[in-house]
C-alpha cells in the first residue's frame, strides 16, 4: 500500500528546487551587503514562546500550532514564525552584550495548521530577517529598502510593498480605545468572529476578510488619525528616507498584522500571480517583544518572505530558473567502452565538470535522447573504434557535428575543452 504525504505537507522536487536555491543564493548576496549574518534557529521551540509573543487570541496560536506534549511533559510546538525564535535566541545568548546592534537573516520551513489552498500550506517556508538594537526611523527605512532590494534581485515585477503606522504603547490605546467604541456601535453588522473578537482583539477588526467586514471599513478609525507626536514624526521620518532612495510605499491605512506584537512602522508586500493569497511577505517594528520575552528594553523590527509563494509569483511571471545541466553526457557503446566511460566519467567529475553517463547497453539512438532531453552540448560517443584507437568522438549538439577522434582517451578535462574550442573556432573560420 501506498503511503501518501499529508495534506498541507509538500515536497519539492528535484525540478522545483532550482528556483529555491535560486532565491535563497540571491538572498544571501543581498543580505551580505547589508551585513546580515545568518543564523540557524531549531523547529521546535516551547509553545509558551508563541502564545507569550504572537498573542493568545491569534489565529495562529488559537488553532493552528502544532503544539504537542513532549514524553517529559513540556508543552512543545513546531515553530509557526521565526521572528519569537530570533528574539528567543537572542535573549537566551546575550547578544546585546557583545553587540550593540545585531542583524540576523534565515531560511527555513514554519508550520500552520491552516485550510490549504494554493500558495497556503501547513509546512512553508521563510526567508526572514531580524534587526535588534534600533529604534531610530533609519533602520525601519533601511529595512524596506533592503526588503526592496530583495524583490528586484529576485526579479518580482508586481511587488507592491504597503506600509501604515501601528502607533505605540502611548497613543495605541486611545485607538484601540476608538476601533471599540466604532465597532460596538455597528456590532450587529460584523461577522460573527469580529463581534468576538471586538474586545479583546479589535486590531483584527481591521483584517477581516468577510465581506460584511470590508464593506464597513472605510469608515473605520484610522490609526494615523491618531497617533502621537513621536509616532508620526517617526512614520514620516521613515516615509521620507525610503521617498529619497527611490523606494516606492503604499500608504495602506488599515493595514494591521496578524500578530500581536507589532508596532509603529508595519509592512506587507503583494505581488501578482497568487490569487486570493496575494501577499508574499510581511513585517514590523516590534519594539517590545525582547523584554516581554525576558530580554533587556531592545527594539526589533524584521520581516518574513514566503519562498512557496515567491516562486508561484515567479512562476506565474514566466522568470527563467537557472536549470543545472551536465557540460558532457557520455554514451558508451558495447562492454570495454563501458569500462572506459567509467573512469572517464569519474576523471572529468574530479576536474569540476557536471557530467551524465549512461549504461546498461542501451542503442546510441536512446542515448542521444536522453542527452538531448538534459540539454547537455557535449556528447562524448565512445564505439569500439574509439576504444581500439584510444581516442574520443564527441558530438557538438548545437553544432550539430560530429569531432571524431578530437582528443585522445586519457584526455584530461582541460585539454578536451580546449581540444573542443579549437574545433569550433577552425569551423567558424571556415
Ligand atoms: P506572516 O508570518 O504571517 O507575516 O507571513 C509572512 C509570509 O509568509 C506571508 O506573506 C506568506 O508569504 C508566508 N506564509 C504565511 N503563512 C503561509 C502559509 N500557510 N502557506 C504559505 N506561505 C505562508
Amino acid at each position: 500500500m501506498k503511503i501518501p504525504s499529508v495534506k498541507g505537507f509538500h515536497d519539492v522536487l528535484p525540478g522545483e528546487s532550482a528556483r529555491w536555491s535560486q532565491l535563497e543564493s540571491t538572498a544571501r548576496a543581498v543580505f551580505d551587503r547589508y551585513n546580515f549574518g545568518e543564523i540557524r534557529l531549531p523547529i521546535v521551540e516551547r509553545a509558551d514562546l508563541f502564545r507569550r509573543s504572537v498573542g493568545e487570541t491569534s489565529d495562529i496560536v488559537e488553532k493552528e500550532m502544532y503544539a504537542f506534549t513532549d514524553r517529559d511533559g513540556t508543552d512543545l510546538t513546531l515553530r509557526p514564525e521565526g521572528t519569537a525564535s530570533a528574539v528567543r535566541s537572542y535573549v537566551e545568548h546575550a547578544m546585546q552584550a557583545s553587540e550593540p546592534v545585531t542583524k540576523m537573516y534565515y531560511f527555513g520551513p514554519m508550520f500552520r495548521r491552516e485550510r490549504p489552498q494554493k500558495g497556503r500550506l501547513r509546512q512553508f517556508s521563510q526567508i526572514g530577517a531580524e534587526v535588534f538594537g534600533r529604534d531610530d526611523p533609519a533602520i525601519d527605512a533601511e529595512v524596506l529598502l533592503l526588503l526592496d532590494d530583495l524583490l528586484h534581485a529576485f526579479g518580482v515585477e508586481s511587488g507592491e510593498i504597503g506600509v501604515n503606522t501601528l502607533g505605540c504603547v502611548e497613543c495605541r490605546p486611545g485607538f484601540r480605545a476608538a476601533l471599540v467604541a466604532w465597532g460596538e456601535s455597528r456590532r450587529e453588522e460584523l461577522c460573527a468572529d469580529c463581534q468576538r473578537r471586538l474586545q479583546q482583539n479589535p486590531l483584527r477588526l481591521l483584517d477581516c476578510k468577510q465581506k460584511q467586514c470590508v464593506a464597513l471599513r472605510p469608515e473605520a478609525p484610522k490609526m494615523t488619525d491618531h497617533t502621537c507626536a513621536a509616532c508620526r514624526e517617526h512614520f514620516d521620518r521613515v516615509l521620507e528616507l525610503c521617498a529619497v532612495e527611490g523606494v516606492e510605499l503604499v500608504l495602506q491605512p488599515y493595514m494591521v498584522r496578524g500578530l500581536d506584537y507589532y508596532c509603529r512602522t508595519a509592512f506587507e508586500v503583494v505581488a501578482q500571480g497568487l490569487g486570493s493569497q496575494n501577499a508574499v511577505g510581511g513585517g514590523g517594528r516590534y519594539d517590545g517583544l525582547v523584554r516581554s520575552l525576558g530580554g533587556p528594553a531592545v527594539a526589533g523590527i524584521g520581516f518574513a518572505l514566503g519562498v512557496e509563494r515567491l516562486a508561484l509569483v515567479l512562476e506565474a511571471q514566466g522568470a527563467e530558473v537557472d536549470k543545472a545541466k551536465p557540460e558532457f553526457f557520455v554514451a558508451p557503446l558495447g562492454a570495454a567502452a563501458e569500462a572506459a566511460a567509467f573512469s572517464l566519467t569519474h576523471r572529468f567529475r574530479a576536474g569540476g565538470a557536471r557530467v551524465e553517463m549512461d549504461s546498461g547497453g542501451k542503442s546510441l539512438k536512446s542515448q542521444m535522447r536522453r542527452a538531448g532531453k538534459l540539454d547537455a552540448p557535449y556528447v562524448i560517443i565512445l564505439g569500439e573504434d574509439e576504444v581500439a584507437e584510444g581516442v574520443m568522438t564527441v558530438r557538438d549538439m548545437r553544432a550539430r557535428a560530429d569531432r571524431r577522434g578530437v582528443a585522445p582517451l586519457d584526455a584530461d578535462l582541460a585539454t578536451l575543452r580546449a581540444a573542443l574550442a579549437s574545433a569550433a573556432s577552425v569551423e567558424e573560420r571556415a
